[in-house]
């Protein structure tokens, strides 16, 4: 820079300095609706902002009060202003890995993959891969395959390549595939053991089948993997950061610190990328159990700021019950007569042992748990755990909480227990669990949050991404929809609906409680962070389907513009 440029910028910096502290806005917004989530103060004319802060919430004329010459003036022309959603379980590195470096068969839309159509798209990928090398993807899902339920195995895999391994993730990463070159490399004998917490599934002649079961047992074969270039990984976040600001999503999670690349790399690329705006979002860091075993100590609840801090461990305590791996205490309902409840992880003792330490710690502990036998078990944990009150204000987490009963959740809002629900269960998966894995009676328990709300319990909505794509706005309208995507479409149990005010609070300002930051973001309330979403329509106004085809026109942190749409 020319001594100059320097001089005139210096100039102008002071310049501004004393416009702002005559006026002390730096920013107002006003022209449009302005839609707080502060309950005690719904609606404003106008929101004024000051050093990333919110420095006035209120009517245009009162909030005029704090212009000043600098003061840039926002008119919203009819747009609605929000606080920044909140997404408070996604798997960030998770979602690099699965949708941008990995091959991506996700596919949410109708119509439903086949097993050619999935053959076919490996085949094609397939090509490109040198022998030798991994064939890696992410996003097929039996309960989303036709035939129903039809699952890739070893045999079918072979068909895309004998010579190149294949690992291939489940949607709901609770389940891989693999051909027998996987098997070969990996070094995995019909006689191998299930390491602790994974299991490989073997057919009635005791020969793998190539479909594998939780991280323990994947990372028998991802450890075989090269890892990209550190470039690539870092390209890959960039992408996810670009996504969660275009969905209005100003603060997220990191919901298993470590499941990859293990807890010191990725500590350090969340530090280092939060910090230089390469990932936009405030991070919450929770460390994944299976990465960060309690002899290791090296990290501190807490530690950090407001860009990425670390507060919590995660427990995986069963599976999916889309992938009919979600620890059920009566059988599924698919296929016709199988005794298959599903797995738990742990014991009850080995669950205890895992959290205790860590909750002695001060770490917020958040245990997976999605069907009622796994319900049943984490809240006998947690009942261990929680013995003064206290312990109550540690907002335990239980993630997804998919089919629990009416008895369990009377007993998680003693706890203090904030869940958050996949609520995207609800759609994607709602015919599925209703008309076919699960039955009408456990299927309508499924995400229960008018029932949350009558016990006054907080809970949150998540994607889970990249088990369901980031998108709040789908998730509030599917809270308060719970209609299901398969036509024809149905709602699935009405009195579980609730109001599109209860809705968006679970992507705002109770997403926040549950991340510990409902002081500081999640509401449009003086003394928080200017972290707002600009959509085009008030959320409030709008049809409870329809939400989901709100647009964020632009996303702020920190009183700064992150994303615009083009
Ligand atoms: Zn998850």
């Amino acid at each position: 820079m020319k001594l100059t440029q320097k001089l005139l910028s210096v100039l102008l910096l002071s310049q501004c300095a004393l416009a702002f502290a005559k006026g002390n806005a730096d920013t107002i917004f006003y022209g449009g609706d302005i839609v707080t989530m502060n309950q005690a103060q719904p609606k404003a004319e106008a929101v004024a902002i000051q050093d990333g802060k919110i420095i006035g919430v209120g009517s245009f004329t009162n909030l005029k009060k704090l212009q000043g010459e600098g003061t840039k003036l926002i008119n919203l022309n009819g747009q609605t202003l929000m606080p920044g959603m909140v997404e408070p379980h996604v798997h960030i590195m998770g979602t690099a890995f699965s949708e941008e470096i990995f091959l991506n068969l996700s596919n949410f839309t109708m119509p439903h993959d086949t097993l050619d159509s999935l053959v076919a798209k490996l085949t094609a990928y397939s090509k490109n891969i040198k022998d030798g090398d991994w064939i890696n993807a992410f996003g097929v899902d039996p309960s989303r395959t036709e035939p129903f339920m039809s699952e890739l195995t070893a045999d079918i895999l072979d068909k895309v390549s004998t010579t190149k391994p294949i690992f291939i993730l489940n949607q709901s990463m609770h389940i891989a595939y693999v051909n027998h070159k996987a098997l070969e490399v990996a070094g995995l004998t019909d006689s191998s053991p299930d390491p602790k917490g994974g299991k490989f599934l073997k057919d009635s002649k005791g020969h793998l089948t190539g479909v594998v079961y939780e991280a323990p047992a994947f990372y028998l074969f991802l450890n075989k993997m090269p890892l990209p270039t550190q470039e690539v990984i870092e390209q890959a976040i960039v992408k996810v950061g670009q996504r969660l600001v275009s969905k209005g999503v100003t603060t997220s999670a990191e919901i298993t610190v470590g499941g990859y690349l293990g807890v010191d790399k990725e500590y350090a690329l969340f530090n280092a990328m939060t910090r230089n705006g390469k990932l936009p979002v405030r991070v919450r860091g929770y460390m994944y159990s299976s990465a960060y075993p309690s002899t290791n100590n090296s990290y501190k609840p807490g530690q950090g700021d407001d860009s990425f801090k670390l507060i919590g461990v995660k427990i995986v305590a069963d599976g999916s019950n889309q992938g009919l791996t979600g620890a059920m205490t009566k059988p599924y309902d698919f296929p016709a007569g199988t005794k298959n409840t599903g797995t738990l992880n742990f014991t009850e003792q080995e669950l205890y042992d895992l959290a205790k330490p860590r909750f002695d710690e001060g770490w917020q502990i958040s245990v997976h748990s999605n069907g009622d036998k796994s319900i049943e078990q984490t809240l006998n944990v947690f009942e261990r755990l929680v013995t003064k009150p206290s312990d109550v204000k540690t907002r335990l987490r239980i993630e997804h909480f998919t089919v629990p009963t009416e008895a369990q959740i009377s007993r998680a809002a003693k706890l203090g227990v904030v869940p958050g629900f996949t609520i995207g269960h609800t759609d994607y998966w709602g015919e599925a669990f209703h008309d076919h894995l699960l039955g009408a009676e456990r299927a309508n328990r499924i995400d229960p949050s008018a029932s949350l709300i009558k016990k006054g319990m907080h809970f949150a909505y998540h994607s889970d991404s990249p088990v369901s794509p980031i998108h709040p706005l789908k998730y509030a309208s599917e809270g308060a929809a719970r209609l299901w995507q398969v036509s024809p479409q149905k709602v699935l149990n009405a009195n579980q609906k609730v109001s599109i005010n209860n809705a968006l609070k679970a992507v705002t300002i109770d997403a926040a409680y549950q991340l510990k930051m409902d002081d500081k973001v999640g509401s449009i309330e003086k003394g928080k962070y200017a972290d707002f979403a600009i959509v085009d329509k008030n959320p409030m106004k709008t049809d409870a389907y329809k939400i989901r085809d709100i647009e964020v026109n632009e996303t702020w942190i920190n009183g700064r513009q992150v994303f615009k749409k083009n």
